[in-house]
Parts: structure tokens; sequence; C-alpha cells
């Protein structure tokens, strides 16, 4: 700890955004970081608790007082070290994470929690700037092969911890690049995809052999892979979408989120769209139906595009504003949050079924019906309405993963849910040699547990091929 008196002298100080005004002109990053003396200050609140719920909150169980320290005593490097030794890819969560540490940080009880974040995402953005992230390729090879479908976070984190452990780790992914929902799902004003493309860079130095367009159950055959290898872990995520069964759902104009939000990506990256049809908000009013994380990408996605308006239905009833904390500390609250997509101009509204799309009469739409609910989301009688849209996009969460193809093929078993069906000290799925990890086993969640679970499955693997391991789980 380095300063006893740090929490009782500073507040909280976060990172600022650039003003909505400028940051919806363009998909860059719009985070400003903190300078290097409030970076130090604010480390400096950490009370190197002695019991640190931190630790637990995250869930690749970073070692936060310990970095804290590092940075308040100006030692980066070895900050990124002790950082690099729990989370693969510090630089996405410090970007993305939801941070349930920052729930779970004693201080959050009486006051203000620590900015983990912020610092997490400084270490790393520094170790980069400085050089010290370098491959770590193994000393020796095992000789074993190793198949991962799915590039995604948990096949990335999967991936490179195997290769680390000196096996030939071959990385199959469906898409043109790998990064899964971190390539092809969250915008690019939340994280910027030349970060991917350096991670794949220092795995490919690591030895990891990436196959991008090969999709496994359609143009890949799953028997290749189960006859040619040692092991195969699946990481495909949870791709399919829950859907609105309302009349006029087939008009033109109703929407599933991925493939608005995959398509904006593709753009900015300059990737081909390939032969669907643009979908574009441009001069439009548009509905997000769906009020989670990827209903906020479609608001800041469609407010870029240069929508007149974006209005944010959920069918849940509002949260509170503040939460209780004696009553859920150290625990996730639910609470009203404010993404800073949501803030950019959105109108949201709670507690609201809707009933119908309403056609414009030449295949399009005009519009949307909907109705109130009650506390039990039963429709309340005389309160339907109707709301403008010419683009609705449905944010409504995701299923499971998909069966078709590779899963149906291979005959794995899944759980009640639908998922891949495999436990969490082993991630063995029901098939030999054959295991699964992130969305595709847990259901869509969140890029720290992907990671967290990546990294596990990989402990798991080196001990089924090598009877034992030194990976950390
Ligand atoms: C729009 C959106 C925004 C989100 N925002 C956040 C956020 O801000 N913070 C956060 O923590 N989480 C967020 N999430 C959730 C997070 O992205 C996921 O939980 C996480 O990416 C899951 O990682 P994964 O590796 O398990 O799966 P994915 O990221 O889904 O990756 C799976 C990969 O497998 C590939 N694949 C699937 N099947 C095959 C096959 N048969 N052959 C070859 N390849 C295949 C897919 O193409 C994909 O690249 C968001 C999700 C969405 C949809
Ligand atoms: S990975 Fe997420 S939960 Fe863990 S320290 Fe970073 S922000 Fe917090």
């Amino acid at each position: 700890m380095g300063k006893i008196t740090g929490f009782l002298e500073a507040d909280r100080q976060d990172r600022k955004y650039l003003p909505a005004s400028d940051r919806i002109r363009n998909f860059r990053e719009f985070v400003i970081p903190l300078d290097q003396s409030a970076l130090r200050t604010q480390a400096s609140r950490c009370m190197d608790c002695g019991i640190p719920y931190c630790h637990n909150g995250c869930p690749v169980n970073n070692q936060i007082p310990d970095w804290n320290d590092l940075v308040y005593r100006e030692d980066f490097e070895e900050a990124s070290r002790n950082l690099h030794s729990t989370n693969n890819f510090p630089e996405f969560t410090g970007r993305i994470c939801p941070a349930p540490c920052e729930a779970s940080c004693t201080l959050n009880l009486t006051e203000q929690p620590v900015t983990i974040k912020t610092i997490e995402c400084a270490i790393v953005d520094r170790a980069w700037n400085e050089g010290w992230i370098v491959p770590q390729v193994p000393v020796v090879k095992t000789g074993k092969r190793v198949a991962v479908v799915g590039a995604g976070p948990a096949g990335l984190a999967c991936s490179q911890q195997l290769a680390r452990a000196g096996h030939d780790v071959h990385l199959y992914e469906r898409q043109a690049k790998a990064g899964g929902l971190l390539r092809y799902g969250i915008p690019d004003f939340k994280m910027e995809k030349h970060l991917i493309d350096r991670r794949v860079a220092q795995m490919e130095a690591e030895g990891v052999t990436f196959h991008t367009n090969a999709h496994i159950g359609v143009n890949v055959p799953v028997q290749n892979l189960v006859d040619e290898f040692d092991a195969i872990i699946l990481t495909g995520g949870s791709e399919k979408p829950r859907d609105l069964p309302v009349p006029g759902r087939e008009l033109d104009g109703v929407h599933f989120a991925m493939d608005f939000l995959r398509q904006q990506n593709k753009r900015v990256s300059g990737e081909s769209l390939g032969n669907a049809p643009e979908l574009l908000a441009s001069g439009k009013h548009v509905v997000v139906i769906g009020g989670g994380d990827t209903g906020s990408d479609c608001i800041g996605t469609s407010f870029r595009q240069g929508a007149l308006s974006v209005t944010q239905l959920e069918i849940m009833p509002q949260p509170p504003e503040k939460e209780n904390k004696l009553l859920t500390w150290p625990d996730w609250p639910l609470k009203m949050r404010t993404s800073s997509s949501q803030a950019e101009g959105a109108v949201r509204d709670f507690a609201v079924l809707t009933t119908r799309i309403i056609p414009n009469g030449k295949g399009g739409i005009r519009g949307i019906e909907c109705v109130r609910v009650d506390d039990k989301m039963q429709p309340i009688e005389g309160t339907q309405f109707e709301i403008k849209a010419e683009l609705v996009l449905l944010a409504m969460g995701f299923v499971n993963p998909v069966h078709e193809g590779m899963l149906s093929d291979l005959g794995v078993e899944f759980d009640p849910r639908g998922n891949v069906k495999a436990d969490v000290l082993q991630y063995k799925s029901s098939l030999p040699k054959i295991f699964s990890a992130g969305d595709m086993r847990r259901g869509q969640s969140l890029v720290v547990w992907a990671i967290r679970e990546g990294r596990q499955c990989a402990h798991s693997v080196d001990k089924f091929l090598m009877g034992r391991t030194d990976l950390p789980r």
C-alpha cells in the first residue's frame, strides 16, 4: 500500500469523454486518459484491504491492490507483469469491461470506488507504448496438436495460454478476421480494432496458427479436426439472437442488431459487406428494442450514421436511481445506468412491449405499436401508443449457440438452456477430447468472463494432454 492516507485525501477522479457533439462525428475512441499525476493519486486511494473483495469481483481475479501500489510507486513495468499474470488482454477489459471489481471495492460501501478499470487500462497502454509486451515463445514444444474453434476473447485467451505451454495451436474462425464480438459486435468507438491486430501478431509469433474464413461444420467438416487433433476446444460464442414474433416482423426495416453492427465495423475497417443490403440509420427515426449493451451500441452507431432520432425500449421496469449499498455490496447492483451512447441523445422508455410493426404500404415500415406492461409484464389496457420508425433494431439478447452445423454434426450434449454442456473445472464436453469455454458454454456474458474461461480451459486441456500443467487457473 503506497500511501496509507490516500483514500482520505483524494476524491475519485475518472477518465472523461470528448463532448457528444464532437465524438458522434466519427467512429474513433473518445475516452481521455488520466495524466500521470492524477493516475498516481487515484492508485493511492486503494486501501490494500486485508480481504480485497475486488479480487473476487473481478472474474479473472486481477491482483488489483498489488498493481495499484506499483502504479503509486511508478513501477509500471512490474505492474504490467502482474496484470498480465491474470489477464491476457487487459487493454480490452480496460476499455469495455463493466468493471464488477469497482462495485465490490470496499471503498464503494461508504464512498466512491477506486478507478480500477482506468488504472488497468493505463498500465497496459503504457506497457505497449514502452515495448514491454513481446511474444512469449515457448522454449520446449510438446508435439501435441490442439484445434480451437472461434477466435473471440475466449478462443484467443485459450490459444495464447496453450501456445505458451508449447502446444501446436490452430485457431479456426469463420469470419475474415479474429476477435469475435470484439471485432464484429463492439463498435470501434468503444474499442478500436488495431488493438486486436496487435495481439494477433503477438500470438502468431508465439506459434498460434490462425485459419480465418474457416467455418467449421460449413466449409470445413468438423470430422477433419476430430481426425487431426489431440484436443478440440469449442469457443464459438452464443450467436443465436432472440427474435420478436409480432405481426410485421418480416417487413424491410426490421433487423437484428448484430447485422447492423457487424456491417458498420466492417465499413470502418474497409472490409467487403458482401451481397447483403446496406443497413444505415442515416436520416431515419430509429427504434432499438432491448436495453442492454447491444442496444447501447446500436444507439451510438445510429447517431454516428446520422439518425434523426433514436428511441430505446426496454420491457423491464425502470431500475432505481441508486442501489442500497448495504444490501447489494459487494455484488453487482441493479440500478439506473446511462451508457455513453445513451447520453448522446437517446430517448429511453421502460416497461414497454412491442405488439406490431406498422407497414408503410411500400414493403417498408413507418412505425411500431406498443403497450405499457405491469410488473408481471402483462399489457395494461388503454395504454397502447405508436412510435415513428423507419428502422427497428432487435437487441434482445442471444438465446444460445447456433446448433446447426458444427455442434449438431459432433452430436455434443447441451445443457437445459441449449449451451454446450461442460463443467467449470475441466471444461470437458460430453464427447472425448472435446472441450468448451466462453459464451458457447456459459451463454451470452462478458469479455472478462470469456477470458477467464479461456484461461481455465487451457489449464484443463494442458493437464489432459500432459498429465500435469504449470498454467494458472
Ligand atoms: C453488441 C455487443 C456488445 C457487447 N459489449 C460488451 C461490452 O461492452 N463489454 C463486455 O464485457 N461484453 C460485451 N459484450 C459481450 C461479449 O462481447 C461476449 O460475452 C464475448 O465476446 C464472448 O466471447 P466468446 O469468445 O465466448 O465469443 P464471441 O466473441 O462471440 O466469439 C465467438 C467466435 O466464434 C466464431 N465462430 C462461431 N462458430 C464458428 C464455427 N462453427 N467455425 C468457426 N468460427 C466460429 C464466431 O465467428 C466468433 O468470432 C457485447 C456483446 C455484443 C453482442
Ligand atoms: S478485468 Fe474488469 S473486473 Fe477485472 S479489474 Fe479489469 S475492469 Fe475490473
